[in-house]
């Protein structure tokens, strides 16, 4: 499954690319551009925008989209997990937070000059975003995302 979030639900587009769910964030104006994206790429639409929610193509069914009820970031993410029956577990940690690019496995000496000396002394595994070049790790922010998604596991 993968996703386009409107700029309304935002911060949903970290926690979906946590779980390794491609996801989109879409900052434009025009709801048809997202829609015809949507279409095109096989995506479902997450939005608070009830407009969206009658456009044609998706009353009909033919695009799938979820109205996001609550204004707080954990619930709307519980809602996604839940209507969608997402998997939290899986594809934990493949995709960077940044910009949706599959990470790749990186040697702990190649990141040595690139990481604090701290992260570098108590950490063993690295991942590194081939688009950004980006390093990730599972460290207190990674921990932090993971306990939020292990509490909506459980409800
Ligand atoms: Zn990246």
């Amino acid at each position: 499954m993968k996703f386009i979030v409107d700029h309304n639900v935002g911060k949903l587009v970290k926690w979906l690319r946590m779980m390794g769910y491609d996801t989109l964030f879409f900052t434009g104006d025009d709801d048809w551009q997202m829609i015809i994206t949507a279409l095109n790429e096989g995506r479902v639409i997450l939005t608070r925008d009830t407009e969206i929610m009658r456009r044609g193509v998706i009353a009909s069914g033919r695009l799938r989209a979820v109205l996001i009820q609550s204004d707080k970031p954990e619930e709307q993410m519980r809602q996604v997990v839940e209507t969608l029956d997402l998997d939290c577990e899986s594809g934990l940690f493949t995709l960077c937070l940044e910009c949706n690019t599959p990470l790749v496995e990186i040697e702990k000496k190649q990141v040595k000059e690139r990481v604090p000396p701290f992260v570098f002394k108590t950490q063993d595994e690295y991942k590194e975003c081939p688009s950004c070049r980006r390093v990730y790790w599972k460290g207190t922010h990674w921990q932090e995302m993971n306990r939020k998604l292990e509490e909506l596991r459980q409800g």
